[in-house]
C-alpha cells in the first residue's frame, strides 16, 4: 500500500483499549470518560482487521492503548496474531505497555514470538512515579521489566520529557538503561486532548535536552531507524543506544510508514490530524473482506502529509481533541 506521497504503509498500531490502570498527567485527565464497552471491536474483529492489513502489506503490528495488557483476554489476540509471524507474512508483533502487568505476561509473550517490548517509564523515583501516573506503583513496573528481560525480551524504555518533573533525572535514566542493556528513547510531549494542565508547563524541547546531555555524555549519531520516528545516538560511556522523538522541534513525517487503528475500528492516518476512516461498518456489513479491504485502501489514499503540532504561548490548546490513549501512542 502506498499513500499519495509515495510512502509505503507497512506498520499498523492498534489501540486495543482506551482504558488504563494509570492516569499519566500528560496523557489523560484525572476523570477520563471511557468508551462504552458496546462500541468496542471484539478481539475477533480486531484480529480480522489486523489480518486484512497484513494481507495488504503491513509487516509490523504494535498493540498499544490505553494499556493493552488490561484488556480482558488480550493474550488470545496475541496468540491468534502470531500465526502471521509463523507464516512469514509479518516481521514483527510487539507492544507498548506501562509495564504494570508485564510480570504476568512476559513469558507468554516471548513464547508466542514477541521479541521486543517498549515500556513507558518517566522516572526512577517512586514518589514521583506515583505523581506522574496518578495511580501507578514503580515497583510493579520494575518487576515487569525484570520479568521481560528474564523471559528474553528486549526492552526499550520510553520516557516523556517533562519540564520541571523529570528533567533532573535524564543522566540517571541513561546510566540505568545503559547498565541494564536497554535502549532509551526520550519523547517530546504532544498536544493531544485536554489533560487538565497547560502543555506549555509540561513541554521540554528535546533539542535543548540533547545539548545539555552532550556536556556530560559522548553522543555519536547512529544511522539506525527502527521503523519509527526516533533518531538514535550511541552513548560512548555506557555503550547504550539513546533515541529522541521530536515531533515538535523536528518532525519526520516524510518517512512515516504507519497508520493507527482505535479499539472502535476507526483508522487514523496521522496521529496529529482529525481525518479518519471507519472500518467497523465494513467489517460488520459483510463477512467477506472486500468492503474492508476497499475501505482500508481508500483511507490510505488520503493519508495526510504530516501533523501540525505546535506548543507555545499562542498555541496552548490541543492540536487534536482526542487523547493519546485513544489513537494509541
Ligand atoms: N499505556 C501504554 C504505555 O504507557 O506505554 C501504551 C499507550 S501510551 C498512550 C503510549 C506512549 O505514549 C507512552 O510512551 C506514553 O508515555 C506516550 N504518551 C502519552 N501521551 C502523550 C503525549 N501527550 N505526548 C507524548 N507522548 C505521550
Ligand atoms: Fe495509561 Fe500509557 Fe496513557 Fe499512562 S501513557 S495513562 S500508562 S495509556
Amino acid at each position: 500500500m502506498q499513500d499519495p506521497f509515495g510512502r509505503a504503509i507497512t506498520y499498523l498500531r492498534v489501540s486495543v483499549t482506551d482504558r488504563c490502570d494509570f492516569r499519566c498527567v500528560y496523557c489523560m485527565s484525572e476523570d477520563m470518560s471511557f468508551l462504552p464497552k458496546a462500541e468496542l471491536l471484539t478481539l475477533e474483529e480486531l484480529d480480522r482487521v489486523c489480518g486484512a492489513f497484513v494481507r495488504l502489506g503491513v509487516r509490523k503490528l504494535r498493540m498499544t492503548g490505553g494499556e493493552p495488557l488490561v484488556r480482558r483476554n488480550v493474550m488470545s489476540l496475541f496468540h491468534s496474531l502470531s500465526r502471521h509471524l509463523s507464516s512469514g507474512a509479518l516481521d514483527e508483533l510487539t507492544l507498548t505497555t506501562n509495564g504494570s502487568q508485564l510480570a504476568k505476561y512476559a513469558a507468554e509473550l516471548k513464547d508466542i514470538g514477541v521479541r521486543r517490548v517498549n515500556v513507558s517509564l518517566d522516572t526512577l523515583d517512586a514518589t514521583k512515579f506515583t505523581a506522574i501516573t496518578r495511580w501507578g506503583k514503580l515497583d510493579k513496573v520494575l518487576e515487569g521489566i525484570a520479568a521481560a528481560k528474564a523471559a528474553g525480551l528486549h526492552v526499550k524504555i520510553n520516557t516523556v520529557a517533562l519540564k520541571g518533573v523529570n528533567d533532573g533525572e535524564f543522566d540517571r535514566l541513561i546510566e540505568w538503561c545503559g547498565g541494564e542493556g536497554m535502549d532509551l528513547t526520550f519523547i517530546e510531549v504532544m498536544p493531544m486532548g485536554e489533560v487538565g494542565e497547560q502543555r506549555t508547563d509540561q513541554y521540554l524541547p528535546l533539542s535543548a535536552v540533547r545539548g545539555n546531555l552532550m556536556q556530560r555524555w559522548t553522543l555519536s549519531d547512529l544511522p539506525d531507524r527502527t521503523g519509527g520516528p526516533a533518531r538514535y545516538v550511541r552513548v560512548g560511556e555506557t555503550g547504550g543506544r539513546l533515541g529522541f522523538i521530536t515531533p515538535l522541534t523536528h518532525n519526520f513525517c516524510e518517512s512515516c510508514n504507519r497508520v493507527r487503528l482505535t479499539c472502535t475500528g476507526t483508522l487514523y492516518m496521522c496521529l496529529g490530524q482529525e481525518d479518519a476512516a471507519d472500518l467497523r461498518a465494513p467489517i460488520r456489513k459483510s463477512e467477506a473482506d472486500e468492503l474492508l479491504d476497499a475501505a482500508i485502501r481508500e483511507a490510505i489514499s488520503r493519508k495526510p502529509k504530516g501533523h501540525d503540532f505546535i506548543i507555545d504561548r499562542r498555541h496552548d490548546r490541543p492540536a487534536v481533541a482526542r487523547h493519546m490513549s485513544v489513537t494509541g501512542g
